[in-house]
């Protein structure tokens, strides 16, 4: 067949590489494989793969290096592998341009759901390129041109600034959005130290949309990191 995905593993513990190589193969994705941080780089430039799974921790280069490197010209979507307790790392990673990570250890299933989600975020992305401006997902419906919100069939009135951050969550959705990320976007680059704003905004809009906001069905917390919007 030759056009399932090819996926690069950048890893430098063998026994980690091994266990998503063979993952990954059961469902027919091909692989690619680096040790180190030069070599996953210039892996991705000759073969351009349609996701790349970075290890944050590598010998040679330091992660966040690697994705910079990449996003120079790289545009399909990368996930990062973080151990835990480096909330700070794994924010690092996704403002350098990272989509999403998984925290070790992981499961083949929460691994190969986070892959498939990454797929089809970049399908979509193609074709949203064609102009459509229409979300949805369970109950919820978001018209950004339109600037119009619904549950379950039902308009909900957001300020100007719930809406604001909603369309970045929806541009983005499936994906963790950085504290940073949103405070940028919505309140521009001199509020990111302000964390409570988004806090308040998104109690707010979870109280509008979330039947029951203590318990979201659509807007996630990634705690540490920031939020999620669902999108299946
Ligand atoms: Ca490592």
């Amino acid at each position: 067949m030759g056009n399932e995905p090819l996926i690069l593993v950048i890893e430098d513990e063998r026994p980690i590489r091994n266990f998503l190589k063979s993952a990954l193969q059961t469902q027919s994705y091909r692989v690619l494989e680096a040790g180190k941080g030069k070599e996953g780089v210039s892996l991705a430039a000759s073969h351009v793969p349609d996701i790349i799974l970075l290890d944050l921790g590598l010998p040679d280069m330091d992660g966040i290096e690697v994705i910079k490197e990449l996003r120079a010209w790289y545009t399909a979507p990368i996930l990062i592998l973080s151990a835990r307790g480096q909330e700070r790392d794994k924010i690092a990673a996704l403002d350098a341009g990272a989509d999403d990570y998984l925290t070790k250890p992981f499961g083949v299933g929460e691994l190969l759901a986070r892959i498939r989600v990454a797929l089809r975020n970049r399908v979509r992305r193609e074709m949203e390129e064609g102009g459509g401006t229409v979300f949805s997902v369970g109950g919820l419906k978001v018209d950004l041109e339109a600037r119009r919100v619904f549950i379950d069939g039902e308009e909900v009135h957001l300020t100007p600034i719930e809406f604001k951050l909603l369309s970045v969550l929806v541009k983005n959705a499936g994906k963790v959005v950085t504290h940073m990320h949103l405070l940028r976007e919505v309140w521009g680059p001199a509020s990111t130290d302000q964390l409570h704003y988004v806090r308040i905004y998104m109690a707010g809009l979870r109280k509008k949309l979330e039947k029951d906001p203590a318990r979201p069905r659509y807007l996630l917390t990634e705690v540490g990191v920031g939020y999620r919007l669902v999108d299946e």
